[in-house]
């Protein structure tokens, strides 16, 4: 059985993509097929989190007209085989696509793929319409901000009435410090907001942006950053496992000066 995850938002450039490519690369890392469906049509950017933008020949669109089977517009990973991308066409027939042709198009992802993760375009149209469409879970991305909240809210109970019964939440771009001076909302000012179970806290970490640049997900690097260490867990978490929230108040470009601190106040 495919698990079908759709990851919404409402509000625009909150990390929804960010998210899709991590998880999408973590659950392959740890040995599951899993299909990245790229349903922003028009402003499609999956393919370079993903570094495989020159490997499009097809996308989901010609997949619908009929124009190619759905084999020959999967991308396969390079780095990972597990890892296939349905691109979607990037700024023709944007609103072409209805929820039924998306539905079908999943209904044969189904059963090759142990998980399915479309990554859902900003806004609560037409395109959002199509990605949840076929959805049975979502993970809803905010932000600390309350007007990234605010949509969160209005998304849950779409999604609600959309009948997706798993709703899960990741807080991104969270900055403990900010948070610690009052100056943020804390995860848990959102979670009390959207009473939804939460995923992951992923920390605001310009590796991440460097990662976006150079098309590589951050959960590929050997040497994993603290907001790698995040996308892992979450992974993880989907997988059922329990495993604990991180200490993000640890300051990352300090880290070296507070393992000394710890050292040494050990050995005095
Ligand atoms: P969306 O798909 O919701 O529009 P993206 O995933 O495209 O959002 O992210 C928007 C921008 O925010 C990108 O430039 C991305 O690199 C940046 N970003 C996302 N998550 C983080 C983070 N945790 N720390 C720093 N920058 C981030
Ligand atoms: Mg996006």
């Amino acid at each position: 059985m495919s698990r079908i995850i759709v990851i919404t938002s409402g509000k625009g450039g909150v990390g929804k993509t960010t998210t899709t490519a991590n998880i999408g690369m973590a659950l392959a890392k740890r040995g599951h097929t899993v299909a990245v469906v790229d349903a922003d049509f028009g402003l499609r950017n999956l393919d370079l989190l993903l570094g495989l933008e020159n490997r499009i020949v097809y996308t989901a669109v010609e997949v619908i007209a009929g124009h190619c089977r759905l084999e020959q517009a999967l991308v396969k990973d390079k780095r990972q085989p597990q890892l296939a991308l349905l691109p979607a066409a990037q700024n023709r027939m944007k609103d072409a696509v209805t929820p039924a042709q998306m539905k079908q198009i999943v209904s044969e992802l189904v059963d090759k793929f142990d998980f399915i993760l479309v990554d859902c375009p900003a806004g609560i149209e037409m395109g959002f319409q199509n990605a949840i469409a076929a959805a049975e879970e979502a993970i809803i991305v905010t932000t600390p901000e309350i007007a990234a909240v605010r949509d969160a809210d209005r998304v849950v109970g779409l999604l609600e009435a959309h009948d997706v019964k798993k709703i899960n939440l990741v807080v991104n771009r969270l900055k403990p410090a900010m948070v610690e001076s009052n100056d943020m909302m804390s995860v848990e000012d959102v979670q009390e907001i959207l009473a939804i179970n939460l995923l992951g806290i992923i920390p605001d970490d310009e590796r991440v942006i460097v990662s976006t640049n150079r098309g590589e997900p951050l959960v590929l690097s050997d040497n994993l950053s603290m907001a790698g260490v995040a996308f892992d867990n979450i992974a993880r978490r989907l997988e059922g496992e329990k495993v604990d929230f991180l200490d993000l108040r640890v300051p990352q470009e300090n880290f070296f000066t507070w393992l000394r601190k710890k050292l040494s106040a050990k050995i005095v």
